[in-house]
């Protein structure tokens, strides 16, 4: 065969003139060739001594027929490449072997076509079985790959779960007593010293926000959630009637086109709109934020897009930004960096695709897919 691996055959034929035959006409092509006398044997060795690319069965044996043969190896996991060979004129012999998943079948005339037909069939159905042999491995490879994942993501959101449940109580502890130093001997300290408990107050604070982010962020699960048919338009003007305030204070514009109805998690995408709405207002400096979402129709998805014309940011940083507690603009805007992170766990869990496309100055557009059959979440 062309990829170099011989193709070992396992011959089961009861006739040693037709066996030595095949022997002599074959020898050329390079194939390892077992022998079986009878079915049985035949059985035998594909246990025993496989594995074996190919079995040629002769119908005529006795004993087992070919046909009984056939039915013991199509019992087999993974079903192994069979041959029928047929006498000549055996047609229903023929189709009921393919009925019963033979790969092919030959009939052994004897006027010389047979020995010329035999390689080609031999290799074609090697060929398929070597494919379908590789395409089962590689959904093993997958199906084993898959399940790795859902297990490490399983533990990585208990973990999470239970590091910012188990942080929230000594966290607790410091900001009551820092509270109470500051009530009971705030006046004895002096003016360093209120600043510095100060400090401390405002960190347990920032603490308590990246806890109950980090909580929320674990609690946006994988399994179990409940999908339905969502009008993504009424969802957004929900979220927008949400960030009023925020809105208005930034005298903000935010505009949206005809959005079609998905099917999603209500809660998921709720929050989904709401993280990339509100940062396209936040992450705006000197103009008036204006907004812009849209929705366009793919082969098998929806495709939104949540444009701003905001700050923009530099395309190296477009695939960090997704990453949890990533933030570029630490220093001037306020923020967790946990909002990305939702929304791309959130995209993901729907089996859709989050990105940015930007450029720092020129603000940002937010795309993220919502694919049409997202039956259930598992
Ligand atoms: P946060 O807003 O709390 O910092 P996010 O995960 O929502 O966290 O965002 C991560 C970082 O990505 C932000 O700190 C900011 O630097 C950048 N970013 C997010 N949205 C935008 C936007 N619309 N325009 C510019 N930068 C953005």
């Amino acid at each position: 065969m062309e990829n170099g691996t011989p193709i070992r055959i396992l011959y089961m034929e009861d006739d040693p003139g037709l066996v030595r035959l095949f022997e002599k006409r074959m020898a050329k092509k390079g194939y390892l060739i077992s022998i079986a006398p009878n079915g049985r044997e035949g059985l035998r060795m594909f246990s025993e001594e496989g594995p074996f690319d190919m079995l040629l069965v002769d119908y005529q044996m006795p004993e087992l027929n070919g046909l009984q043969v056939l039915e013991e190896l199509m019992t087999i996991d993974p079903r192994p490449a069979v041959i029928m060979l047929t006498g000549a004129g055996n047609e229903e012999i023929a189709v009921e072997s393919m009925k019963k998943g033979a790969y092919d079948y030959i009939q052994k005339d004897i006027d010389g076509r047979y020995f010329r037909l035999l390689p080609i069939v031999i290799e074609e159905s090697v060929k398929r079985y070597r494919m379908e042999a590789e395409k089962r491995r590689m959904q093993q490879e997958l199906k084993k790959y898959a399940q790795e994942l859902e297990r490490s993501n399983k533990e990585l959101q208990q973990f999470a779960y239970v590091v910012s449940h188990d942080l929230k109580e000594p966290l607790h502890t410091i900001q009551g007593f820092a509270k109470y130093i500051e009530e009971t001997y705030g006046e004895d300290l002096d003016e360093q010293g209120n600043e510095f408990l100060g400090y401390i107050i405002e960190g347990t604070q920032r603490m308590e926000r990246l806890i109950e982010g980090l909580l929320e962020y674990s609690r946006v699960k994988f399994k179990g959630i409940k999908l339905k048919d969502i009008d993504s338009g009424a969802l957004v003007d929900n979220v927008v009637k949400d960030l009023k305030a925020t809105i208005d204070k930034r005298s903000a514009k935010v505009t949206y086109e005809a959005l079609p109805t998905i099917r999603g998690n209500e809660r998921q995408l709720n929050r989904l709109f709401q993280n990339l709405i509100d940062n396209a207002i936040k992450y705006c400096r000197d103009r008036k934020p204006q907004v812009h979402i849209r929705a366009e129709k793919q082969e098998n998805a929806w495709q939104f897009s949540v444009q701003d014309n905001g700050i923009g940011i530099d395309p190296r940083y477009g695939e960090k930004i997704f990453a949890i507690f990533q933030r570029l603009h630490s220093k001037e805007f306020t923020g967790d960096g946990l909002g990305l992170a939702i929304c791309k766990k959130i995209v993901e869990n729907h089996r859709g695709e989050i990105w940015v496309k930007s450029r720092y100055g020129e603000g940002a557009t937010f795309y993220f897919t919502i694919p049409d059959r997202v039956k259930h979440i598992s």
